[in-house]
């Protein structure tokens, strides 16, 4: 309607939620990402979704293009969805006893992935954490690599030059993680497999797994170059260390199998959440069952969980898992290429320096020359321009990742209507940007 495109008019209600929560919340949120640190001004308040639209307290509409950074690929409230999860909740919300629903999602990720087992937790931080235990309790080993720039959840030995939050608020590391915490950490820098080799030619005996993300989307879109991902695996293979494909993000999103079913390599070990929980807290990590079967109580390597597979959000993933069918991943890959080409032509236009860099449905925009291919690169961008880009969109209509940081999420309900909404804005946001 035309009242929509007006845009937004009022963020009063936001305001004085922000403000009640401020006093009780440190920050005002519960994830850093959530305030508007990096873009400036109050974060609105959601009251409620539907299909592709977000709705703030003060009544404005969105297009929502964070789709609650991943999960909601057929979009809010999709009926099947709710359906499961009300079926669910009126049948008991947690019983702390095995469900037969807990074993469906099993098998349906273990159809749709390499991994022979799986263990479900609760947040993706929770599933990497867990698998560098397990493959540490595997390889009787204790040292870790990760690539700066890659973002695997909050957990200490993780937190070590982080992408997503930690990379949008400019924190090299986190007070409180002690040195011991991430002195087993090794820090290499992303695409770079000459550092892999020489640090696995070193202390080659004494590292339990690389993890990476199977394709980096926490600081900003950093697609593997070539044949990066197959690389890791046969060196890991080569000094009998654990490839951890971390697809808390990727998966189930970008394809049916997640990234795997983009590039095929199979980590020894593979980390989902996201998607798989349709919107509730659901995660889960996986491998071989040589591996997995290491796991308490099969096993020596402890690992728990209260909610652990809880109903209602093992309704919600199932439901959503097969919702995705190849129909939804084509609506979602061809939203994507719609969205990700008007913003690039929208800056275009405007004489706006940017590189676009897209990884299946997955992209974001750098406004920096040339192509990223590590965190380094990322740190490049001009975020000011971003900030300005941001803040034209959502008055306009359209909700955008509040950091530079971050990838753009589409949902197979991104249907003409919103990517019409999406048309209008952007090319006002490219001017701000200018
Ligand atoms: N791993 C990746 C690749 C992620 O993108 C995230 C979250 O954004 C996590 C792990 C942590 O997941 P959670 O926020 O559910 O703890």
């Amino acid at each position: 309607t035309s009242e929509r495109l007006e845009g937004v008019t009022s963020d009063q209600i936001s305001q004085a939620l922000f403000e009640r929560a401020g006093a009780v919340i440190p920050g005002g949120v519960n994830s850093p990402v959530r305030a508007f640190g990096a873009v400036g001004g109050t974060p609105r308040f959601i009251a409620s979704a539907r299909g592709p639209y977000l709705t703030d307290a003060d009544g404005n509409e969105y297009v929502d293009l964070i789709c609650s950074w991943g999960p909601m690929i057929l979009g809010h409230a999709h009926p099947a969805v709710v359906e499961a999860v009300q079926r669910a909740a009126a049948l008991g919300t947690s019983y702390g006893t095995p469900t037969e629903g807990e074993v469906t999602l099993a098998e349906e990720i273990v159809a749709r992935t390499p991994v022979e087992q799986v263990r479900l937790v609760s947040s993706g931080t929770e599933a990497t954490m867990s698998a560098i235990r397990l493959a540490r309790g595997f390889t009787g080993r204790p040292k870790i690599v990760k690539f700066s720039g890659c973002y695997h959840g909050h957990s200490d030995g993780l937190l070590a030059a982080a992408g997503s939050g930690v990379a949008t608020f400019g924190l090299p590391d986190s007070p409180g993680v002690t040195g011991a915490a991430t002195a087993d950490t090794l820090v290499l820098g992303y695409n770079d497999l000459a550092a892999v080799e020489e640090v696995f030619a070193e202390q080659g005996d004494q590292i339990a797994c690389v993890i990476t993300e199977a394709c980096p989307a926490n600081m900003g879109i950093v697609p593997p170059l070539d044949d990066f991902n197959l690389r890791l695996k046969a060196i890991c293979a080569q000094y009998g260390a654990l490839l951890i494909m971390d697809e808390v993000l990727t998966g189930f999103r970008v394809s049916r199998s997640g990234w795997y079913g983009i590039d095929g390599v199979a980590g020894d070990l593979c980390t989902f959440g996201k998607v798989m929980g349709g919107g509730l807290p659901a995660a889960a990590f996986g491998g071989r069952a040589e591996i997995m079967s290491r796991l308490a109580p099969a096993g020596p390597v402890y690992q728990a969980g209260t909610l652990s597979g809880n109903p209602l959000a093992t309704a919600a993933g199932l439901a959503t898992l097969r919702g995705a069918t190849d129909e939804v991943y084509a609506r979602i890959d061809g939203a994507a290429a719609t969205v990700a080409e008007l913003a690039s032509d929208a800056l275009t236009k405007e004489g706006v320096e940017h590189r676009l860099q897209v990884a299946g449905n997955l992209f974001s925009i750098f406004f920096a020359p040339g192509k990223v291919r590590d965190f380094d690169g990322a740190q490049q961008q001009d975020t000011r321009r971003y900030a300005a880009f941001f803040h034209a969109a959502l008055d306009r209509g359209v909700y955008l990742p509040p950091s530079a940081y971050e990838a753009w999420f589409l949902s197979a309900a991104h249907d003409d209507a919103a990517l019409g909404r999406i048309a209008e804005a952007l090319p006002h946001a490219a001017r701000a940007a200018a």
